[in-house]
């Protein structure tokens, strides 16, 4: 529950939302989108958001696509995790969305929302930093495509108003080689100590990217180098994690000292998983 008064629009169109929310903006309405709306009702609860107007996006087509076209994968930005989960075609978003919160809340939480929210972490960006995707929207000055990683590092940069409606990756992408694992403190269902997402590429080299370090999502070229090369996959995780961000989330589940040290675990395990030990 919304414990506020405020306005509510469905649209059935991106233009229309997008419309809807500057005129609403040009009001002075604090408009927010709202998908899955796990985000803006905890938000809002907590009276750290005050919305005037809330525009469900949910309804609009193309935000709902799934499948196959062009020689891509399309995934409209208002299905939910549960949904990417049950439909299984990329498997390493399936194995990375399948630990996001818990069975109910991932049958909300859209993947725009885990990509555009203000929680921390979004793994569900993890698997399509490391691919060639790509991430369309529609904002104020209209439609535009352009690669998730030119778009996307740690936080998804957006303009005011600007809506997410689908992401798409080259089928080839989908069957390379890849390896997940999200380690949390003592719950199976948790936030992340570390969330590892790897990719291997044509050429042969491992690509990961990880989440729970920072509040936002992370991943490093020199990082990527590191792994590459002679020794154990255990050396070269070790000579990896000399990479990581110099900062670390220092929280009730762990300190910044023991997320370095699983995040250096994580990389070994997936070293191992797509090479051999
Ligand atoms: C109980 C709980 C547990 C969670 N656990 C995890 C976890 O384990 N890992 C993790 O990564 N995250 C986790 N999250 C964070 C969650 O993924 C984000 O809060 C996400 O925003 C929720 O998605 P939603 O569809 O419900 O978003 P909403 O609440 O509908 O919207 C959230 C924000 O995103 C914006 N938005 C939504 N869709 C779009 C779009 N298509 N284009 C542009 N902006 C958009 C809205 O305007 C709003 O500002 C958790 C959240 C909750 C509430």
């Amino acid at each position: 529950m919304i414990p506020m008064d405020f306005s509510y629009w469905r649209t059935e169109t991106a233009e229309e939302a997008v419309a809807v929310y500057q005129q609403l903006a040009d009001d002075g309405q604090h408009p927010v989108y709202y998908a899955g709306g796990t985000e803006v009702v905890t938000r809002a609860r907590l009276g750290a958001l005050t919305p005037g107007a809330v525009i469900d996006v949910k309804a609009i087509p193309e935000a709902r696509r799934l499948g196959r076209d062009g020689g891509c994968w399309h995934v409209g930005a208002a299905l939910s995790l549960a949904d990417l989960i049950h439909d299984g075609a990329w498997p390493l978003l399936a194995r990375v969305a399948e630990r996001v919160a818990d069975h109910t809340t991932r049958s909300h939480i859209t993947l725009g929302g885990n990509l555009a929210g203000t929680i921390a972490y979004r793994e569900a960006a993890l698997p399509f930093w490391l691919a060639d995707a790509d991430v369309a929207t529609v904002g104020p000055h209209g439609r535009r495509t352009a690669r998730f990683r030119d778009r996307f590092d740690g936080t998804l940069a957006l303009d005011p108003g600007e809506l997410v409606v689908s992401l798409s990756v080259p089928d080839g992408v989908r069957q390379q080689p890849s390896y997940a694992q999200k380690a949390t403190r003592l719950d199976y269902v948790d936030y992340p100590l570390v969330t590892i997402a790897a990719l291997r590429g044509a050429e042969g080299q491992v690509h990961v990217a990880l989440s729970g370090l920072k509040p936002e999502p992370f991943r490093s070229a020199a990082l990527d180098a590191a792994l590459i090369g002679s020794g154990s996959s255990a050396d070269r995780a070790g000579r990896a994690a000399r990479h990581l961000p110099a900062t670390l989330v220092e929280d009730l589940h762990g300190t910044a000292d023991y997320r370095r040290f699983v995040a250096q675990t994580v990389l070994a395990d997936a070293l191992t998983a797509l090479e051999g030990p």
